[in-house]
């Protein structure tokens, strides 16, 4: 008899057989390739921003990438052992898909995992052995339309990667997800995943003209958690046998992107910054005073390896470096605590003098 394990207050409500994309998606080991905006869905719910949606652009992470170059540093500089590959609907660009999967299973070896969203529109049985032979690990469907549920029949039958379903809980389609879980079962299907319903500025508008209300927590739709449940429930009671996962929203946000910002800050942080619990990095700005002594002292200070020049005039050192600093340049300028997201280049989110 299967269990529902897992503890929500960890972010987890699942059962037995996670989809390996998602063990490491969970600690923050896993960069997020944006292939393209294109798509051919046009999803009331979608929370794809409009300056992606529909655009063919591509993103690591949060950072605007155009080369396969730039997407091996992002990837190094994350510290990630696997990648995601979303869009848009990534198969709207499948040879650039096949491309960056290559790429990376060549770079970063074949233990790399991958895994790519699709609505399912573009997967032709063609494409999807190029995929498994590029070294696509995981497939998960995003049904938009009747009947792409069984492109899961297809990536079964013709490749070796693991296959599974991903879909948004909308509030009352309990009866819509059964019916795609007893599919899945029926299929041998490996995983189920259901996302709690999140409220972007994108599909805000989309959201409230059809009646659905914010959570308490302002960033979901009140009652998709309730309709996973209840559907996990009713699954549960039908004896359904294919793993089900429900992620809810605030875990995305307070969890996996914490934990993705530690790995990247500490992959890549500069010798004058300090990771900090949130994953963000801090530095000190030293502005300086241009007299004769402090010149002295603070080109001193850079011999020693205390401060760095920054290339604009001003110099940098780490937090933990104010004390020596002060005693050895006092009067020498003014100090700045700088707070940024571990981006290339960083984002700034705080400035906050600290006095000479
Ligand atoms: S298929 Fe995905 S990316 Fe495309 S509109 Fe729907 S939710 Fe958005």
């Amino acid at each position: 008899m299967l269990r529902l394990i897992g503890r929500e207050d960890r972010g987890l409500l699942t059962r037995p057989s996670m989809a390996r994309g998602c063990e490491l998606c969970f600690p923050g080991q896993k960069s997020v390739i944006f292939i393209t905006g294109l798509c051919g869905d046009s999803c009331y719910y979608c929370p794809v921003s409009r300056h992606r949606l529909y655009h063919d652009v591509m993103y690591v992470n949060e950072r605007k990438v155009g080369s396969l170059e730039e997407i091996v540093e992002e990837v190094t500089r994350s510290g990630s052992t696997g990648a995601s590959i979303t869009g848009g609907d990534p198969l709207a660009k499948p040879e650039r898909t096949l491309e960056v999967i290559m790429m990376l299973k060549s770079v970063f070896g074949e233990s790399f995992h991958i895994h790519l969203y699709t609505s399912g529109r573009y997967a032709t049985q063609g494409l999807l052995k190029s995929l498994d032979n590029a070294g696509l690990d995981e497939i998960r469907f995003h049904p938009t339309l009747p009947g792409l549920e069984k492109r899961v029949e297809t990536a079964l039958r013709n490749t070796s990667m693991r296959v599974g379903i991903e879909v948004p809980g909308i509030p009352g389609s309990e009866n819509w997800l059964l019916s795609l879980a007893r599919y899945l079962d029926s299929v041998g299907g490996h995983f189920m995943n259901v996302n709690e319903l999140e409220v972007s500025e994108a599909n805000i508008n989309q959201l409230a003209s059809r009646g659905f209300k914010t959570g308490p927590v302002g960033v979901v739709v009140k009652g998709s958690r309730e309709t996973i449940l209840r559907f996990m429930e009713m699954a549960l009671e039908e004896g359904i046998r294919v793993p089900i996962h429900y992620c809810p929203a605030s875990f995305k946000d307070s969890i996996q992107t914490r934990f993705r910002m530690m790995r990247t800050g500490w992959s890549s942080h500069k010798i004058y910054e300090r990771v900090e619990d949130d994953g963000t990095v801090s530095w000190v700005e030293i502005t300086p005073q241009q007299t004769g002594k402090c010149r002295e002292v603070l080109s001193e200070l850079v011999d020693e390896g205390i401060i760095f020049p920054s290339g604009k005039g001003w110099f940098l050192t780490h937090p933990e470096a104010i004390g020596y600093v002060r005693e050895r340049a006092s009067g020498c300028g003014e100090l700045f605590l700088v707070r940024a997201h571990p981006t290339e280049p960083r984002l700034l989110i705080e400035k906050n003098l600290l006095g000479p």
